[in-house]
């Protein structure tokens, strides 16, 4: 009887394929394994994702091959990876090529290699064309172009190619490349047991057989102290017959050595004591379960997760701990393998390398390792008998990704918990609006931590309203008289100071500073963006524009103004009142180069900095205990965001950056600078008050209809063509108005809004449009989507989606 597999390939598209699995290969075939199969006129490696019992169409081809021994994902995970493509619209062998571990993916190409013949020139080749020879003399099976230009770093290499190819000195076949991660091994030398040692033996063979008669085993670098080449004389001794040589695994593992802290000993709180003891008995149980634990910055929730981790590790399971990019720092890293010594851990991100990685992956598999730390793309780490996800600050942004699949962490971290019973802890001082919304319905459990750890008080708040610090000329200060005063107070008092300034480099918002109008779109309540060529201000989601005005719209006042300075600017007026004051910066700028991020806040740690100045980046995880001012240079900033969760987002930077105040035993104080001194987001997070500001929010969304009273997804269109692109969105927009129109939609109504220019309307020549869909009903929302994307492909409309769009 014939075989049939479903083959998942990664190319853009959302359907499978079928091919049957010759007799030879049935033996091998099982889900989560790769297969070569043909495809067109080129071979391709595919996943398979499904058996069949008869084929479902004419004209099914061979496999050619399998190429994993072991499956690389189980039945159970591919159900997850399965559902997050198709809700996140992204085709499956996409989705598993960007999951499983980089470069195992494989595909015929044209493959460069030494030619049989060649000989070392007798004048020395060009530096180019010597750096392609030695790469491909090290690559027998031959290289593709792209990864010569990947090894080379980029150059370009055309011309050194062509000539080592004319000189016939490199020739190029199809055939398969060698996945470029596979796993390591080193050789083994084993002493064959019951040998009698003959007689004459040299002194570097006795001394190595002597090592060997006391280990058993040894590897080559073992026996370097007897001999600066051991190889000969391991094979002088393979050949008496006395020694074998075989092949093992080896693991890599990633360099980090983990600081020591002192390990204290630390006796829960009474509300710590609870929510451990109800995170306890969900785990016991064994079924999902959905928590929220809502807990102000520095009330130990950290240490809540910890128990919890714990106990599901204690109970044979395994346990995933997600935390924000920026969140992932060596104190947090040190913190967790101080609490769980002895315990291996996988630390998965992005800058961890793609060989250990792969290893981490291939070890979760086998059960060996069964705790995972790791920024988002962590949750698809393979964990057999998953108990426990902990998503520590799970409003953070950094969990949605806007590339490629464009997924939230968080938001899949539910559903994963949910098809692989597992508990799962939402953590956080500002939960997302929908979270505690969901929380509130009930479907989530609420586990709250009201109070910081010992009673500490949370810091003073005070609010600085930049209008009346106005100079003589209208210019607006970048320093309000309160903040230089206190931060002279700080320092005399040796104590340290962080300066909070959010400057989105694209966005600057257009203000009077008499009345304190921002000018905002009259359709959708997002601020407008000035476009400065054009001189006209714009919304990003429904294009509404006008001239840019002259006067205040509102008052009349004649020093309307853009506001808003970078943190290079801040640094520079901060020195000239305070010449003596040692600053660092952190912002993408000072933080491109790896290891700078580190290095910057262990300087600060150490007191070697008076001052740190930065972007979101210092928001968040934090725990420096000798900060005791936090300035917010301009809290309008995010308010001012063309983006309706602007009040959200402004809430949760001024609740995270004024929570990294007071951590320690001195109490800290927080002076937010801004022109809306008023606005409710900034007054609730000066008194800390979560709940007021929900409740304050929740009807603002409820009155327009956004999330999480709908939801939304993004349709985004781009074209190097800015005419053609133009038309191309049009048109979509058409059809997507077309369909809704549809009596069969009349039930289920989306609304269609835009198209409109993308935020960033070009990025890297390309126009950028979007369009949004609105609705109250997911099936509706998916349904239109799904029609759109297939009206879109059959006239060759790249059309990419954002579900549950963040960034925007
Ligand atoms: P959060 O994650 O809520 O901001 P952390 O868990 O990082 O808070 O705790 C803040 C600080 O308080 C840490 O230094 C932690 O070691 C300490 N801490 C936590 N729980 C307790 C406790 N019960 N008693 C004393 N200190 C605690
Ligand atoms: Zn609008």
């Amino acid at each position: 009887m014939s075989m049939y597999v479903k083959i998942a390939i990664n190319i853009p598209t959302e359907s499978h394929f079928t091919y049957s699995v010759p007799q030879a290969l049935s033996g091998d075939a099982a889900v989560g394994k790769r297969a070569l199969v043909p495809f067109g006129a080129r071979k391709l490696t595919g996943y398979i994702i499904g058996f069949l019992s008869e084929p479902d169409f004419d004209d099914i081809r061979d496999i050619l091959d399998i190429l994993d021994s072991e499956p690389l994902f189980s039945s159970e995970d591919l159900a997850f990876y399965s559902w997050a493509s198709s809700y996140y619209h992204y085709p499956l062998g996409k989705t598993l090529h960007d999951i499983l571990p980089g470069g195992i993916d494989l595909k015929s190409d044209r493959l460069f290699k030494v030619a049989a013949g060649h000989k070392a020139p007798s004048n020395p080749l060009p530096e180019g064309q010597r750096k392609i020879l030695d790469l491909l003399g090290a690559a027998p099976k031959g290289l593709s172009l792209k990864r010569l230009r990947r090894l080379l770093s980029g150059s370009p290499i055309r011309r050194d190619l062509a000539a080592l190819l004319s000189a016939n000195r490199v020739i190029a076949e199809e055939g398969l490349e060698q996945p470029e991660i596979r796993k390591k091994t080193e050789k083994v030398i084993t002493l064959v047991a019951g040998r009698s040692v003959p007689a004459r033996l040299s002194a570097v063979q006795q001394r190595v057989l002597s090592y060997l008669q006391e280990k058993g085993t040894a590897c080559f670098p073992e026996l370097r102290p007897f001999a600066c080449n051991p190889s000969p004389v391991v094979h002088r001794l393979m050949e008496k017959g006395l020694v074998s040589l075989s092949e093992r695994e080896v693991y890599r593992s990633s360099e980090e050595s983990p600081e020591m802290s002192i390990l204290n000993d630390i006796h829960l709180n009474d509300d710590q004591a609870a929510a451990c003891g109800e995170l306890e008995s969900a785990l016991s149980s064994r079924r999902f379960k959905p928590f929220l634990l809502h807990g102000v910055t520095g009330s130990g929730k950290t240490e809540v997760y910890f128990h919890a981790i714990k106990q599901a590790l204690n109970s044979g399971g395994g346990a995933l701990y997600l935390v924000p990019e920026i969140g992932l720092t060596p104190q947090l890293l040190s913190r967790v393998r101080n609490r769980f010594q002895g315990e291996e851990i996988a630390v998965i991100h992005s800058d961890i390398a793609r060989g250990i990685r792969y290893d981490f992956w291939r070890r979760l598999q086998r059960g060996e390792i069964r705790l995972v730390v790791g920024a988002r793309s962590a949750l698809f780490a393979p964990l057999p008998n998953l108990r426990l996800i902990v998503i520590d600050e799970e409003h953070d942004s950094s969990y949605k990704q806007d590339v490629r699949m464009r997924y939230h962490a968080r938001d899949l971290a539910v559903l994963r918990a949910k098809l692989q019973n597992a508990v799962i802890v939402l953590g956080s001082a500002t939960p997302d609006m929908r979270t505690f919304y969901q929380a509130r319905q009930g479907k989530y459990d609420c586990l709250s931590l009201p109070r910081r750890v010992e009673n500490r008080p949370l810091p003073q708040v005070r609010i600085v309203d930049m209008k009346a610090e106005r100079e003589e000329t209208g210019r607006i200060p970048v320093l309000s008289r309160a903040l230089i005063t206190a931060l002279e107070e700080t320092l005399n008092d040796g104590s340290q100071a962080l300066f909070f300034l959010n400057r989105r480099g694209f966005h600057t918002f257009l203000f009077c500073p008499d009345c304190g109008t921002v000018l905002f779109c009259p359709n959708c309540a997002v601020s407008l963006t000035l476009h400065a060529e054009a001189n006209r201000l714009q919304c990003h989601y429904c294009d509404y524009a006008v001239k840019t005005p002259s006067l205040c719209p509102k008052c009349g006042g004649r020093d309307i103004q853009f506001y808003g300075a970078g943190t290079e600017r801040l640094e520079k007026e901060i020195l000239s009142h305070f010449p003596h004051i040692r600053t660092a910066r952190m912002d993408r700028d000072t933080t491109a180069r790896k290891g700078a991020h580190t290095r910057i806040l262990k300087s600060f740690d150490r007191g070697e900095i008076d001052l740190l100045i930065g972007t979101q980046m210092i928001t968040k995880g934090h725990d420096f205990h000798n900060v005791t001012l936090v300035g917010v240079i301009a809290a309008d900033t995010a308010l001012n965001l063309p983006d309706f969760r602007s009040a959200e987002k402004t809430f949760q930077l001024l609740t995270q950056v004024s929570g990294r105040g007071g951590r320690g035993r001195k109490e800290g104080q927080v002076i937010i600078q801004t022109i809306n001194p008023d606005h409710f987001a900034i007054q609730r997070a000066k008194n800390h008050d979560y709940t007021g500001f929900h409740e304050e929010e929740i009807l603002h969304r409820k009155s327009l209809g956004y999330p999480p009273f709908s939801r939304l997804i993004i349709l985004q269109l781009s074209s190097l063509n800015e005419e053609r692109g133009r038309r191309e969105v049009e048109e979509a927009g058409r059809m997507a108005r077309a369909f809704t129109r549809e009596e069969s939609s009349r039930t289920m109504p989306v609304e269609v809004i835009g198209p409109a220019e993308a935020p960033i309307a070009k990025i890297k020549g390309r126009y950028r449009w979007q369009i949004m869909l609105k609705s109250d009903n997911l099936q509706a929302l998916h349904f239109l989507t799904r029609r759109l994307l297939t009206s879109a492909a059959s006239r060759k409309l790249e059309i990419k989606v954002d579900v549950d769009p963040v960034n925007f």
